[in-house]
Protein backbone atom coordinates (compact mmCIF):
# COMPACT_ATOMS: atom_id res chain seq x y z
CA UNK A 1 0.00 0.00 0.00
CA UNK A 2 0.90 3.74 -0.76
CA UNK A 3 1.13 6.78 1.60
CA UNK A 4 -0.92 8.78 0.93
CA UNK A 5 0.96 11.71 3.44
CA UNK A 6 4.03 12.11 4.15
CA UNK A 7 5.10 9.44 6.95
CA UNK A 8 6.14 10.55 10.48
CA UNK A 9 9.92 9.21 11.13
CA UNK A 10 10.60 8.58 15.16
CA UNK A 11 10.06 9.96 18.58
CA UNK A 12 12.50 9.30 21.84
CA UNK A 13 12.22 9.74 25.08
CA UNK A 14 14.85 9.21 28.27
CA UNK A 15 14.46 9.69 31.99
CA UNK A 16 17.22 10.00 34.57
CA UNK A 17 17.10 9.56 38.09
CA UNK A 18 13.16 7.75 38.91
CA UNK A 19 12.01 4.57 40.21
CA UNK A 20 9.68 4.06 37.44
CA UNK A 21 11.74 5.30 34.56
CA UNK A 22 10.60 2.45 32.57
CA UNK A 23 7.33 2.86 32.89
CA UNK A 24 7.11 6.33 32.50
CA UNK A 25 9.13 6.12 29.50
CA UNK A 26 6.30 3.84 28.57
CA UNK A 27 3.99 6.49 28.85
CA UNK A 28 6.10 8.84 27.09
CA UNK A 29 6.23 6.42 24.01
CA UNK A 30 2.66 6.36 24.17
CA UNK A 31 2.28 10.45 23.96
CA UNK A 32 4.72 10.29 20.58
CA UNK A 33 3.13 7.31 19.12
CA UNK A 34 2.08 10.07 16.56
CA UNK A 35 6.34 9.74 15.46
CA UNK A 36 5.92 5.97 15.10
CA UNK A 37 4.19 2.81 15.05
CA UNK A 38 6.25 0.25 12.80
CA UNK A 39 7.87 -1.04 16.54
CA UNK A 40 8.84 -0.13 20.12
CA UNK A 41 11.18 -0.05 22.46
CA UNK A 42 13.18 0.51 25.85
CA UNK A 43 16.25 -0.29 27.79
CA UNK A 44 16.85 0.29 31.61
CA UNK A 45 19.63 0.30 33.67
CA UNK A 46 20.75 0.56 37.47
CA UNK A 47 23.90 2.00 37.22
CA UNK A 48 27.55 1.33 36.46
CA UNK A 49 28.42 -2.57 36.76
CA UNK A 50 24.32 -3.68 36.54
CA UNK A 51 23.37 -4.98 32.77
CA UNK A 52 21.17 -3.31 31.17
CA UNK A 53 18.01 -4.59 30.18
CA UNK A 54 16.04 -4.24 26.43
CA UNK A 55 12.29 -5.42 25.48
CA UNK A 56 11.41 -3.89 21.78
CA UNK A 57 9.21 -5.29 19.72
CA UNK A 58 7.11 -4.85 16.02
CA UNK A 59 3.65 -2.74 17.21
CA UNK A 60 2.41 -0.10 18.73
CA UNK A 61 3.21 0.74 22.34
CA UNK A 62 0.19 -0.71 23.64
CA UNK A 63 0.87 -3.83 21.74
CA UNK A 64 4.80 -4.16 22.63
CA UNK A 65 4.92 -3.94 26.44
CA UNK A 66 2.34 -5.99 28.66
CA UNK A 67 2.73 -5.40 32.64
CA UNK A 68 4.97 -8.30 33.12
CA UNK A 69 7.35 -6.78 30.33
CA UNK A 70 7.69 -3.55 31.92
CA UNK A 71 8.41 -5.02 35.83
CA UNK A 72 11.08 -7.20 34.03
CA UNK A 73 12.71 -3.35 33.02
CA UNK A 74 14.21 -2.48 36.06
CA UNK A 75 16.07 0.33 36.76
CA UNK A 76 16.72 3.82 37.56
CA UNK A 77 17.67 5.27 33.72
CA UNK A 78 15.63 4.26 30.69
CA UNK A 79 15.92 5.20 27.17
CA UNK A 80 12.88 4.62 25.05
CA UNK A 81 12.00 4.75 21.09
CA UNK A 82 8.99 4.88 18.51
CA UNK A 83 10.33 4.11 14.76
CA UNK A 84 8.84 4.90 11.54
CA UNK A 85 11.68 3.45 9.32
CA UNK A 86 13.11 5.76 6.72
CA UNK A 87 16.26 3.73 6.33
CA UNK A 88 16.45 -0.04 7.15
CA UNK A 89 13.70 -2.49 6.48
CA UNK A 90 10.82 -2.28 8.60
CA UNK A 91 11.89 -5.70 11.10
CA UNK A 92 12.91 -6.27 14.39
CA UNK A 93 16.32 -6.52 14.07
CA UNK A 94 16.12 -2.94 13.05
CA UNK A 95 13.73 -1.60 15.83
CA UNK A 96 15.28 0.69 18.83
CA UNK A 97 16.82 1.73 21.16
CA UNK A 98 20.01 -0.59 19.58
CA UNK A 99 22.43 -1.58 22.32
CA UNK A 100 25.72 -2.68 22.31
CA UNK A 101 28.69 -4.17 24.75
CA UNK A 102 31.72 -1.92 24.40
CA UNK A 103 35.28 -1.09 25.21
CA UNK A 104 33.34 1.77 27.13
CA UNK A 105 30.93 -0.71 28.67
CA UNK A 106 27.20 -1.43 27.76
CA UNK A 107 25.61 1.74 25.25
CA UNK A 108 22.27 2.35 23.95
CA UNK A 109 20.79 4.88 21.23
CA UNK A 110 17.28 6.28 19.79
CA UNK A 111 18.02 8.10 16.52
CA UNK A 112 15.12 10.45 15.52
CA UNK A 113 16.16 11.83 12.26
CA UNK A 114 18.67 10.77 8.99
CA UNK A 115 22.19 10.71 8.75
CA UNK A 116 23.24 12.44 4.95
CA UNK A 117 27.00 10.81 5.23
CA UNK A 118 25.59 7.59 6.26
CA UNK A 119 26.79 5.93 3.12
CA UNK A 120 30.33 6.69 3.49
CA UNK A 121 30.54 6.19 7.43
CA UNK A 122 29.01 2.67 6.97
CA UNK A 123 31.77 2.10 4.41
CA UNK A 124 34.53 3.10 6.65
CA UNK A 125 33.91 1.51 9.88
CA UNK A 126 33.41 -1.60 7.02
CA UNK A 127 37.14 -1.23 6.46
CA UNK A 128 38.59 -0.98 9.68
CA UNK A 129 36.77 -4.12 10.90
CA UNK A 130 32.99 -3.38 12.19
CA UNK A 131 30.13 -6.04 11.82
CA UNK A 132 26.76 -4.30 11.65
CA UNK A 133 23.93 -6.17 12.73
CA UNK A 134 21.06 -3.83 11.44
CA UNK A 135 20.46 -1.34 8.37
CA UNK A 136 19.75 1.42 9.86
CA UNK A 137 22.04 4.53 10.01
CA UNK A 138 21.34 4.80 13.45
CA UNK A 139 24.10 1.81 14.10
CA UNK A 140 26.56 3.95 12.38
CA UNK A 141 26.97 6.16 15.74
CA UNK A 142 26.71 3.22 17.86
CA UNK A 143 30.04 1.81 16.09
CA UNK A 144 31.45 5.00 15.79
CA UNK A 145 30.54 5.53 20.02
CA UNK A 146 31.78 2.17 20.45
CA UNK A 147 35.55 3.00 19.33
CA UNK A 148 36.48 6.34 22.08
CA UNK A 149 37.72 5.68 25.29
CA UNK A 150 36.57 8.84 27.13
CA UNK A 151 33.93 11.52 27.10
CA UNK A 152 36.23 13.53 24.39
CA UNK A 153 36.31 11.06 22.08
CA UNK A 154 32.63 10.16 22.08
CA UNK A 155 31.95 14.11 21.27
CA UNK A 156 34.38 13.66 18.58
CA UNK A 157 32.90 10.38 17.32
CA UNK A 158 29.32 12.72 17.27
CA UNK A 159 31.29 15.51 14.88
CA UNK A 160 31.80 12.92 12.23
CA UNK A 161 28.00 12.76 11.55
CA UNK A 162 25.90 14.78 9.06
CA UNK A 163 22.47 15.31 9.09
CA UNK A 164 19.68 15.51 10.97
CA UNK A 165 19.51 13.88 14.18
CA UNK A 166 17.63 14.11 18.07
CA UNK A 167 19.09 11.58 19.99
CA UNK A 168 19.22 9.89 23.39
CA UNK A 169 22.29 7.83 24.21
CA UNK A 170 22.68 5.56 27.80
CA UNK A 171 25.92 4.81 28.88
CA UNK A 172 26.28 3.15 32.44
CA UNK A 173 26.75 6.24 33.92
CA UNK A 174 24.46 9.23 32.30
CA UNK A 175 22.39 9.71 29.71
CA UNK A 176 23.03 11.66 26.96
CA UNK A 177 21.05 13.96 24.71
CA UNK A 178 21.99 14.92 21.42
CA UNK A 179 20.70 17.84 19.10
CA UNK A 180 21.89 18.26 15.46
CA UNK A 181 23.39 21.68 14.99
CA UNK A 182 21.11 22.17 12.37
CA UNK A 183 18.10 21.33 14.78
CA UNK A 184 15.72 19.79 12.68
CA UNK A 185 14.07 17.62 14.62
CA UNK A 186 13.07 19.16 18.36
CA UNK A 187 14.35 17.97 21.63
CA UNK A 188 13.60 18.94 24.92
CA UNK A 189 14.40 19.05 28.83
CA UNK A 190 11.89 18.61 31.35
CA UNK A 191 11.90 17.47 34.94
CA UNK A 192 9.60 14.75 37.50
CA UNK A 193 10.27 14.48 41.02
CA UNK A 194 13.87 15.18 40.97
CA UNK A 195 14.46 12.75 37.81
CA UNK A 196 15.72 14.74 34.57
CA UNK A 197 13.50 13.79 31.72
CA UNK A 198 14.27 14.09 27.87
CA UNK A 199 11.52 13.75 24.92
CA UNK A 200 10.92 14.51 21.49
CA UNK A 201 8.15 16.35 21.98
CA UNK A 202 6.82 18.48 25.27
CA UNK A 203 3.24 16.69 24.86
CA UNK A 204 5.09 13.83 26.67
CA UNK A 205 6.12 15.90 29.73
CA UNK A 206 2.47 16.73 29.86
CA UNK A 207 1.18 13.19 30.19
CA UNK A 208 3.80 12.44 33.00
CA UNK A 209 2.99 15.51 35.00
CA UNK A 210 6.68 16.58 34.11
CA UNK A 211 7.63 20.29 34.10
CA UNK A 212 9.08 21.01 30.62
CA UNK A 213 12.15 23.12 31.48
CA UNK A 214 13.76 24.27 28.07
CA UNK A 215 14.48 22.80 24.93
CA UNK A 216 17.67 21.33 23.76
CA UNK A 217 19.57 23.84 21.57
CA UNK A 218 20.66 23.23 18.15
CA UNK A 219 24.24 21.75 18.49
CA UNK A 220 24.05 20.91 21.79
CA UNK A 221 24.95 17.98 24.00
CA UNK A 222 23.13 17.86 27.13
CA UNK A 223 24.95 15.05 29.99
CA UNK A 224 22.77 13.80 32.92
CA UNK A 225 24.71 12.09 35.61
CA UNK A 226 24.57 11.71 39.16
CA UNK A 227 26.08 14.91 39.44
CA UNK A 228 23.15 16.89 37.71
CA UNK A 229 22.84 18.49 34.13
CA UNK A 230 25.56 19.91 32.06
CA UNK A 231 26.24 20.71 28.43
CA UNK A 232 28.59 20.38 25.62
CA UNK A 233 28.77 21.81 22.36
CA UNK A 234 31.14 20.00 20.43
CA UNK A 235 29.97 21.00 16.93
CA UNK A 236 30.68 23.63 14.61
CA UNK A 237 27.79 26.11 14.26
CA UNK A 238 25.37 25.81 11.85
CA UNK A 239 22.42 28.02 10.53
CA UNK A 240 19.37 26.61 12.18
CA UNK A 241 16.79 25.32 9.80
CA UNK A 242 14.23 23.54 12.09
CA UNK A 243 11.88 21.29 10.04
CA UNK A 244 9.38 23.70 9.20
CA UNK A 245 7.32 20.38 8.38
CA UNK A 246 6.44 19.60 12.15
CA UNK A 247 4.69 22.43 12.87
CA UNK A 248 1.99 21.86 9.54
CA UNK A 249 1.51 18.47 9.93
CA UNK A 250 3.78 16.32 12.16
CA UNK A 251 4.05 17.24 15.42
CA UNK A 252 1.10 16.93 17.94
CA UNK A 253 -0.78 20.37 17.98
CA UNK A 254 -0.48 20.36 22.10
CA UNK A 255 3.33 20.46 21.50
CA UNK A 256 5.24 23.35 22.45
CA UNK A 257 8.50 24.05 19.80
CA UNK A 258 10.70 27.36 20.22
CA UNK A 259 8.28 29.16 22.62
CA UNK A 260 4.94 28.44 20.40
CA UNK A 261 2.17 26.12 20.89
CA UNK A 262 1.73 23.77 17.17
CA UNK A 263 -2.08 24.18 17.27
CA UNK A 264 -1.41 28.25 17.61
CA UNK A 265 0.76 27.85 14.50
CA UNK A 266 -1.50 25.80 12.45
CA UNK A 267 -4.62 28.13 13.17
CA UNK A 268 -1.94 31.18 12.25
CA UNK A 269 -1.29 29.28 8.82
CA UNK A 270 -4.95 28.87 8.26
CA UNK A 271 -5.88 32.55 8.61
CA UNK A 272 -2.55 33.15 6.47
CA UNK A 273 -3.78 30.86 4.15
CA UNK A 274 -7.20 32.31 4.20
CA UNK A 275 -5.92 36.03 3.90
CA UNK A 276 -4.52 34.76 0.46
CA UNK A 277 -6.91 32.83 -1.07
CA UNK A 278 -10.23 33.94 0.22
CA UNK A 279 -13.73 31.96 -1.22
CA UNK A 280 -17.21 32.47 -0.43
CA UNK A 281 -18.59 29.73 0.54
CA UNK A 282 -20.84 28.21 3.08
CA UNK A 283 -18.85 25.78 5.63
CA UNK A 284 -15.44 25.00 6.06
CA UNK A 285 -14.42 21.41 6.66
CA UNK A 286 -11.02 19.92 7.74
CA UNK A 287 -9.48 16.63 6.53
CA UNK A 288 -8.62 15.38 10.22
CA UNK A 289 -6.83 15.59 12.27
CA UNK A 290 -4.05 17.39 11.27
CA UNK A 291 -5.93 19.86 8.95
CA UNK A 292 -7.99 20.52 11.71
CA UNK A 293 -6.99 24.03 13.00
CA UNK A 294 -5.53 25.52 9.72
CA UNK A 295 -8.97 24.88 8.88
CA UNK A 296 -10.24 26.56 12.29
CA UNK A 297 -8.24 29.43 11.57
CA UNK A 298 -9.46 29.96 7.80
CA UNK A 299 -12.76 29.65 8.99
CA UNK A 300 -12.70 32.20 11.97
CA UNK A 301 -10.71 34.70 9.30
CA UNK A 302 -13.36 34.94 6.59
CA UNK A 303 -16.34 34.39 8.87
CA UNK A 304 -17.60 30.94 7.47
CA UNK A 305 -19.36 28.36 9.54
CA UNK A 306 -16.48 25.12 10.41
CA UNK A 307 -18.05 21.58 10.65
CA UNK A 308 -16.28 18.11 10.80
CA UNK A 309 -18.22 16.32 7.79
CA UNK A 310 -15.23 14.00 7.84
CA UNK A 311 -15.80 10.92 9.93
CA UNK A 312 -11.94 9.12 11.08
CA UNK A 313 -12.09 5.92 12.27
CA UNK A 314 -9.57 5.66 14.70
CA UNK A 315 -9.32 1.84 15.37
CA UNK A 316 -7.83 0.29 11.86
CA UNK A 317 -5.86 -2.72 12.62
CA UNK A 318 -4.59 -4.64 9.96
CA UNK A 319 -6.97 -5.69 7.41
CA UNK A 320 -6.39 -9.54 6.23
CA UNK A 321 -8.42 -9.27 3.08
CA UNK A 322 -7.79 -7.19 0.29
CA UNK A 323 -11.43 -5.88 -0.71
CA UNK A 324 -9.88 -3.50 -3.43
CA UNK A 325 -12.22 -5.49 -5.97
CA UNK A 326 -15.39 -5.88 -3.93
CA UNK A 327 -15.65 -2.19 -2.38
CA UNK A 328 -14.35 1.28 -4.56
CA UNK A 329 -12.01 3.24 -2.89
CA UNK A 330 -12.22 1.02 0.52
CA UNK A 331 -8.74 2.90 1.92
CA UNK A 332 -10.35 6.29 1.64
CA UNK A 333 -13.61 5.65 3.06
CA UNK A 334 -11.83 3.17 5.84
CA UNK A 335 -9.98 6.01 7.18
CA UNK A 336 -12.16 8.84 6.86
CA UNK A 337 -15.93 8.88 6.24
CA UNK A 338 -18.37 11.94 4.79
CA UNK A 339 -21.27 12.87 6.82
CA UNK A 340 -23.35 13.55 3.30
CA UNK A 341 -26.29 15.51 5.10
CA UNK A 342 -23.64 18.13 6.09
CA UNK A 343 -22.20 19.01 2.75
CA UNK A 344 -25.38 18.61 0.61
CA UNK A 345 -26.48 21.93 -1.43
CA UNK A 346 -23.38 24.02 -0.26
CA UNK A 347 -20.11 25.41 -1.71
CA UNK A 348 -17.86 24.05 1.07
CA UNK A 349 -13.93 24.38 1.68
CA UNK A 350 -12.03 21.71 2.24
CA UNK A 351 -8.87 22.07 4.53
CA UNK A 352 -5.68 19.75 4.74
CA UNK A 353 -2.02 20.42 5.11
CA UNK A 354 -0.38 18.92 2.45
CA UNK A 355 -1.15 17.20 -1.02
CA UNK A 356 1.26 14.74 -1.44
CA UNK A 357 1.16 12.24 -4.25
CA UNK A 358 -2.72 13.92 -4.65
CA UNK A 359 -4.51 9.86 -5.02
CA UNK A 360 -6.54 10.89 -1.01
CA UNK A 361 -7.48 14.35 -1.77
CA UNK A 362 -9.06 13.57 -5.49
CA UNK A 363 -11.21 11.08 -3.52
CA UNK A 364 -11.94 13.63 -0.88
CA UNK A 365 -13.79 15.72 -3.56
CA UNK A 366 -15.25 12.97 -5.27
CA UNK A 367 -16.53 12.11 -2.22
CA UNK A 368 -17.98 16.08 -1.64
CA UNK A 369 -19.93 15.47 -5.15
CA UNK A 370 -21.24 12.85 -4.44
CA UNK A 371 -22.96 13.70 -1.13
CA UNK A 372 -23.98 16.76 -3.57
CA UNK A 373 -21.87 19.54 -2.58
CA UNK A 374 -22.61 22.69 -4.91
CA UNK A 375 -18.45 23.73 -4.83
CA UNK A 376 -15.70 22.16 -3.67
CA UNK A 377 -12.37 24.71 -3.14
CA UNK A 378 -9.42 22.88 -1.73
CA UNK A 379 -7.12 24.86 0.33
CA UNK A 380 -3.45 23.82 1.23
CA UNK A 381 -1.96 24.83 4.80
CA UNK A 382 1.49 24.44 3.30
CA UNK A 383 3.01 25.63 -0.38
CA UNK A 384 3.58 22.46 -3.02
CA UNK A 385 5.51 19.56 -2.00
CA UNK A 386 8.25 19.39 -4.73
CA UNK A 387 11.45 18.19 -3.28
CA UNK A 388 12.44 15.06 -1.94
CA UNK A 389 13.42 14.97 1.94
CA UNK A 390 16.92 13.65 3.42
CA UNK A 391 16.46 14.31 6.81
CA UNK A 392 14.46 12.15 7.83
CA UNK A 393 10.70 12.37 6.58
CA UNK A 394 9.61 9.38 4.43
CA UNK A 395 7.96 11.67 1.15
CA UNK A 396 8.05 9.64 -2.04
CA UNK A 397 10.20 10.22 -4.93
CA UNK A 398 9.76 13.88 -6.40
CA UNK A 399 8.40 12.53 -9.90
CA UNK A 400 5.58 10.95 -7.28
CA UNK A 401 4.68 14.36 -5.53
CA UNK A 402 2.00 15.80 -7.63
CA UNK A 403 3.06 18.87 -6.93
CA UNK A 404 6.49 17.91 -8.93
CA UNK A 405 4.44 16.99 -11.90
CA UNK A 406 1.80 19.56 -12.37
CA UNK A 407 1.14 23.12 -12.13
CA UNK A 408 -1.49 24.16 -10.36
CA UNK A 409 -3.86 24.54 -12.73
CA UNK A 410 -3.42 20.80 -13.67
CA UNK A 411 -3.28 19.67 -9.81
CA UNK A 412 -6.79 21.55 -9.86
CA UNK A 413 -8.34 20.08 -12.46
CA UNK A 414 -7.05 16.51 -11.70
CA UNK A 415 -8.64 16.89 -8.19
CA UNK A 416 -11.17 18.23 -9.99
CA UNK A 417 -11.95 20.97 -7.45
CA UNK A 418 -13.55 24.24 -8.35
CA UNK A 419 -10.79 26.01 -7.02
CA UNK A 420 -7.52 25.32 -5.50
CA UNK A 421 -5.18 27.62 -3.50
CA UNK A 422 -1.91 26.74 -1.46
CA UNK A 423 -0.08 29.01 1.30
CA UNK A 424 3.12 30.27 0.53
CA UNK A 425 6.35 30.50 2.11
CA UNK A 426 6.33 33.75 3.48
CA UNK A 427 2.70 33.05 4.96
CA UNK A 428 3.52 29.76 6.50
CA UNK A 429 6.37 31.82 8.23
CA UNK A 430 4.98 34.49 9.13
CA UNK A 431 2.41 32.05 11.19
CA UNK A 432 5.60 30.87 13.36
CA UNK A 433 6.03 34.14 14.75
CA UNK A 434 9.86 33.44 13.47
CA UNK A 435 12.35 34.26 10.75
CA UNK A 436 12.25 32.32 7.57
CA UNK A 437 16.32 31.92 8.24
CA UNK A 438 15.42 29.60 11.06
CA UNK A 439 14.15 26.58 9.12
CA UNK A 440 14.62 24.00 6.71
CA UNK A 441 11.85 24.84 3.36
CA UNK A 442 13.68 22.24 1.42
CA UNK A 443 10.97 20.29 0.18
CA UNK A 444 8.84 22.97 -0.79
CA UNK A 445 11.72 25.14 -2.41
CA UNK A 446 14.76 22.79 -2.66
CA UNK A 447 17.45 24.49 -0.54
CA UNK A 448 18.99 22.39 1.36
CA UNK A 449 20.82 23.21 4.46
CA UNK A 450 22.70 20.60 4.26
CA UNK A 451 24.35 19.09 1.43
CA UNK A 452 24.05 15.57 0.82
CA UNK A 453 26.17 12.67 -0.66
CA UNK A 454 25.49 10.77 -4.01
CA UNK A 455 26.71 7.93 -2.28
CA UNK A 456 24.30 8.44 0.46
CA UNK A 457 21.36 9.16 -1.66
CA UNK A 458 22.07 5.35 -3.11
CA UNK A 459 22.63 4.10 0.16
CA UNK A 460 19.30 5.49 1.26
CA UNK A 461 17.52 4.33 -1.58
CA UNK A 462 18.92 0.71 -1.27
CA UNK A 463 17.36 0.93 2.15
CA UNK A 464 14.01 1.88 0.79
CA UNK A 465 13.84 -0.40 -1.59
CA UNK A 466 14.61 -3.34 0.53
CA UNK A 467 11.98 -1.68 2.93
CA UNK A 468 9.32 -1.51 0.63
CA UNK A 469 9.88 -5.46 -0.18
CA UNK A 470 9.54 -6.32 3.31
CA UNK A 471 6.96 -4.10 5.34
CA UNK A 472 4.90 -4.10 2.70
CA UNK A 473 4.26 -7.89 3.07
CA UNK A 474 4.85 -8.27 6.46
CA UNK A 475 2.97 -5.43 7.58
CA UNK A 476 0.39 -3.95 4.98
CA UNK A 477 -1.12 -2.06 7.75
CA UNK A 478 1.58 0.18 8.60
CA UNK A 479 1.52 1.43 5.15
CA UNK A 480 -1.96 2.21 5.20
CA UNK A 481 -1.54 5.01 8.37
CA UNK A 482 -1.55 8.01 7.13
CA UNK A 483 -4.81 8.50 4.66
S1 LIG B 1 12.86 18.81 3.64
FE1 LIG B 1 10.80 19.31 4.42
S2 LIG B 1 10.19 17.55 5.66
FE2 LIG B 1 12.42 17.40 5.35
S3 LIG B 1 13.34 18.43 7.12
FE3 LIG B 1 13.16 19.98 5.52
S4 LIG B 1 11.11 20.94 5.90
FE4 LIG B 1 11.17 19.00 7.04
Amino acid sequence: MKHHKPTHECGVFAVFGHPNAAVLTYYGLFALQHRGQESAGIVTANGPGTPFNRHVAMGLVSQVFTPPDLDRLKGTRAIGHVRYSTTGSSNLTNAQPLMVDCALGQLAIGHNGNLVNAGVLRDELEQRGSIFQTTVDSEIILHLLAQPVDASGVLAALRKIQGAFSLVMMSEKQIIGVRDPFGFRPLSLGLLDGAYVLSSETCAFDLIHAEFIREIEPGEVVIIDESGVRSEYPFKAEKRAFCMFEYVYFARPDSIISDINVARVRTAMGRELARLHPVEADLVVPVPDSGNYAALGFAEELGIPYNHAFVRNHYIGRTFLQPTQLIRDFNVRVKLNLIKEAVTGKRVVVVDDSIVRGTTARARVVNMREAGAKEVHMRISCPPHKHACHYGIDFPDPEKLLANQCTLEEIRDYLGADSIGYLDVPGMVRATGQEEKNFCLACFNGDYPVPVDPKVDKFIMERRQRKDLIVTDEHPELFDKAF
